[in-house]
């Protein structure tokens, strides 16, 4: 990681008070980008019961064989694994795309409120681990997803089967597993949107020398109010607010942290 100290740089070309940078706000498309990657997952298992699961049920019951069943739901298992697998480059590609642009933001942003060009002393490599950690997250919550529709998709065919279930019953007790999961999909994506551009503000911020931050909080009815009484304070990088944890911290918050560069 190249360190390098803006207050110091900012106070050498004419800064004499605290200068406060705008937060760093995702947007509606990197959300949607990302939840369509995770929503691939459902889409396969959603393939998996139309192209082989119901018809499989449906001559095993003229057969009264559960092999075949359980022949089609190895099948169906094997190709989620192969879908999920699919999700990674493409999960690595986003967070790579969101690295880029949150970079040439936070440059824009000293830019606009200091006249620094701060550019050169990021790049991706600085920020690695959290990347790293950022893929492995987000390949386990896809995982997580699949497994519960295998889960449930399973749960729901040998219980057609073992009731005899007509293949038009079973169809619509099939739809009704995947209703959770366009949900899920998205609290996915906007959860690992907010965790991951908070993390990279964090980097990003120690990384340039900034020690302390200033809350901002999306007031629109939907904040916690723990979070709203912390809205346009002060806080250290070093001392996490108690009992919320720094911005982005806590599951859905959507809080941002305003870098804060005082003369030195
Ligand atoms: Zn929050």
């Amino acid at each position: 990681m190249s360190d390098y100290d803006l207050p110091r740089m900012a106070s050498a070309s004419g800064l004499v008070s605290t200068a406060v940078l705008p937060a760093i706000v995702n947007t509606q498309a990197q959300e949607k980008s990302l939840t369509a990657i995770v929503a691939t997952i459902v889409a396969g298992w959603r393939r998996s019961v139309r192209e082989s699961l119901i018809s499989a049920v449906r001559s095993s019951q003229s057969a009264a064989s559960p092999m075949a069943i359980e022949a089609a739901l190895q099948v169906a298992l094997r190709d989620s694994e192969v879908v999920a697998g699919q999700t990674v480059p493409r999960i690595d590609r986003w967070l790579n795309d969101l690295e880029l642009w949150h970079r040439e933001r936070f440059a824009a942003n000293v830019v606009g409120t200091v006249r620094l060009d701060i550019l050169p002393f990021m790049s991706r490599a600085d920020v690695a681990p959290v990347l790293k950690a950022a893929l492995e997250r987000n390949v386990a919550l896809i995982e997580g997803l699949s497994a519960e529709l295998a889960k449930r998709v399973q749960s729901a065919i040998w219980t057609a089967y073992g009731e005899g279930m007509s293949s038009t019953a079973l169809a619509k007790v099939l739809r009704e597993q995947f209703k959770f999961a366009p949900a899920r999909a998205r609290l996915i994506a906007r959860d690992q949107l907010g965790s991951f551009s908070s993390s990279l503000d964090h980097v990003r911020h120690q990384q340039a020398g900034l020690t302390h931050y200033d809350w901002k909080t999306n007031l629109d009815g939907r904040e916690r109010d723990t979070h709203r009484a912390n809205n346009g304070k002060r806080f250290y990088w070093a001392r996490a607010p108690k009992g919320t944890g720094h911005p982005g911290h806590e599951i859905r918050c959507r809080c941002k942290a305003r870098a804060v560069i005082d003369p030195k």
